[in-house]
Order: structure tokens, then C-alpha cells, then sequence
């Protein structure tokens, strides 16, 4: 009688430490967003203002001629992620903060409302939440605030967080003008696939993994434990490959890369509930002990 009272014991431990090993451990520990076309809709009409404000850079900075700079920046931010990558990247110089009061400074914020259901959508997150973002800091803060959601996130990994040397301090010199001289044979080259044509930039930004991995250090993420949520294809196709489940934002479309599609950030409780599961999942192994330890008791 002992004897079976001990193999029976011993039968419901072996039960209880399987079950409670295959209680999932969490699929996310980290939300990574990036700011702009992504918290807010590009209708806002932010995104189209800072093309503009960046063509009016070239011109009136660089000396671009004004009939080429809408196909320059084109091309330029198709191949580096961002204008201001692609323009130091072809040998111009300029201060960044200047460039990012420039283009940011005159942007329509006041088309940015409030967000409360964003705000409480991600209160309710029982997730880290993380801010990835080319943009600059005063920028990321703005917008942020704007949507009433600045408290909202663990930290903001912003322009200066990847680039803290404020770029280019030193004259515009033979070099530079050597290089804006090549610019249109660039310019050329990125009209062909092959990449390696390519000059690199001096600028760490999205779609770049370098951006990415010195990002995941900082906030101390890892990448198979992160859903990354970002509008642009080839942000959320560099995330993919290096490692990060992703979410592309501002479409239904799922493209290449993406885990997920979202019309609007808004959609994120219905397109993934086991986001506000995380919670659920631990107290269902502690259900579990309790269960077991009741019957144990009860066969003593
Ligand atoms: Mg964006």
C-alpha cells in the first residue's frame, strides 16, 4: 500500500513538473516602434511637409538645382533610408542640427491630435516598449507629445542615440566638392541593382543592420523575442533578417518580411490578442501547481 501510495506520488510530481514545463514561456518581451507614418497616419500630412522642407534644404543649403532635387532625394532615400544618409553618403556636409531644425522645424505638429485610444492601448500592454526612430530627438519628443503618449515608452532610441557626434563640423572642403562633382555619376549607379556601386553613408539609421544591432544593444533587446512595428517594407525587411518578428504598419498588405499587416497601429489588440497575454500565460502555470498540489494532498 505504501508502496503504491509513494509510485503514485511520484506519478503526479512526474505529471506536474511536465505540465509546468510546457507552460510557454512569453513570445515577446520587447515592442519596438518606430514614430513617424507609424503612431500616426501618414494623412496627418507630416510626411509630404518634410519632403518639401527637405527639397528646400537642397536648394537653399546645397546649392541643389531646384529641377533636380525632387528626383535626387527620390533616389536618395530609396537607396539610404533617409535623405540626410544619402546626402552625406554622395559628399555633402552639412551640420546635422541644422538639417533637422530645417526639416523638422516648420512641420505642421498641430496636425498631430491627442491619441487616448493609442494611449491606453499601450498602458495596457503588459510589454516593454521601445521607440525606434530615425528622426531626431526634439522631433521624436514633439511628436510624441502631440499624441499625448510621451510617457508611454521604456526609452526612445532617436537620430542622436545612433549618431552622437554631431556629423560633419569640418570645412566643405576639395574632397566634398570632388564628390558633389560625382554626384550625378552616383546618382546614376543607384539607378542599377548592383548595390555595391553604392557609396556608404557616415549616418546609422534604419534599413541599415548595423542601426539595428547597435540599437539592440542600447535597449538591450533581443531580436527573437521583439515584434518590430514600422511603415516602411525595407525597415521591416532588415528587421526580419535579423532576426525580429515584424509588423508593417499603414497597409493590409502583408509584403515580404512582414509577420503581420496593419492598416493602423489602432488595429493592434484585434490582429494580436496574445500581446495582452503575457500576464494570462504566467498565472496559468501557477493554476496549474495549485491543481496538482490539491490533488496530492487529497492522495496522501
Ligand atoms: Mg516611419
Amino acid at each position: 500500500m505504501l508502496l503504491m501510495l509513494i509510485e503514485l506520488t511520484q506519478s503526479i510530481k512526474m505529471e506536474y513538473e511536465n505540465k509546468y514545463q510546457h507552460v510557454p514561456a512569453a513570445k515577446y518581451e520587447c515592442l519596438l516602434f518606430d514614430v513617424d507614418d507609424t503612431l500616426y497616419p501618414l494623412s496627418s500630412g507630416l510626411s509630404k511637409a518634410c519632403t518639401k522642407n527637405i527639397e528646400e534644404f537642397m536648394i537653399q543649403k546645397l546649392g541643389i538645382e531646384g529641377n533636380k532635387v525632387t528626383e535626387i532625394n527620390r533616389v536618395l532615400y530609396k537607396n539610404y533610408g533617409t535623405s540626410m544618409a544619402g546626402l552625406r553618403a554622395v559628399g555633402y556636409n552639412f551640420d546635422h542640427d541644422d538639417y533637422h531644425s530645417f526639416v523638422h522645424g516648420r512641420l505642421p505638429y498641430e496636425n498631430l491630435k491627442p491619441d487616448p485610444v493609442m494611449r491606453s492601448l499601450l498602458l495596457s500592454l503588459p510589454i516593454r516598449k521601445v521607440i525606434f526612430s530615425n528622426g531626431d530627438k526634439v522631433h521624436v519628443a514633439k511628436v510624441l507629445r502631440k499624441l499625448g503618449l510621451e510617457d508611454c515608452f521604456e526609452r526612445v532610441i532617436s537620430f542622436e542615440t545612433l549618431n552622437p557626434t554631431n556629423g560633419s563640423s569640418t570645412s566643405d572642403g576639395e574632397d566634398s566638392l570632388k564628390l558633389r562633382g560625382l554626384s550625378s555619376e552616383i546618382l546614376d549607379a543607384t539607378n542599377c541593382p548592383c548595390q555595391s556601386a553604392l557609396p556608404e553613408t557616415p549616418i546609422i539609421c534604419k534599413p541599415f543592420e548595423n542601426a539595428f544591432e547597435q540599437a539592440f544593444n542600447i535597449a538591450n533587446i533581443n531580436p527573437q523575442k521583439t515584434l518590430f512595428f514600422d511603415d516602411s517594407v525595407r525597415n521591416i525587411q532588415t528587421g526580419k533578417q535579423i532576426g525580429l518578428h515584424t509588423v508593417l504598419v499603414g497597409t493590409s498588405q502583408r509584403t515580404n518580411g512582414a509577420d503581420y499587416a496593419l492598416e493602423s497601429i489602432h488595429n493592434i489588440r484585434e490582429a494580436l490578442p496574445e500581446l495582452w497575454e503575457a500576464d494570462n500565460k504566467k498565472s496559468e502555470g501557477v493554476r496549474y501547481s495549485g491543481e496538482v498540489a490539491i490533488q496530492t494532498s487529497v492522495m496522501a
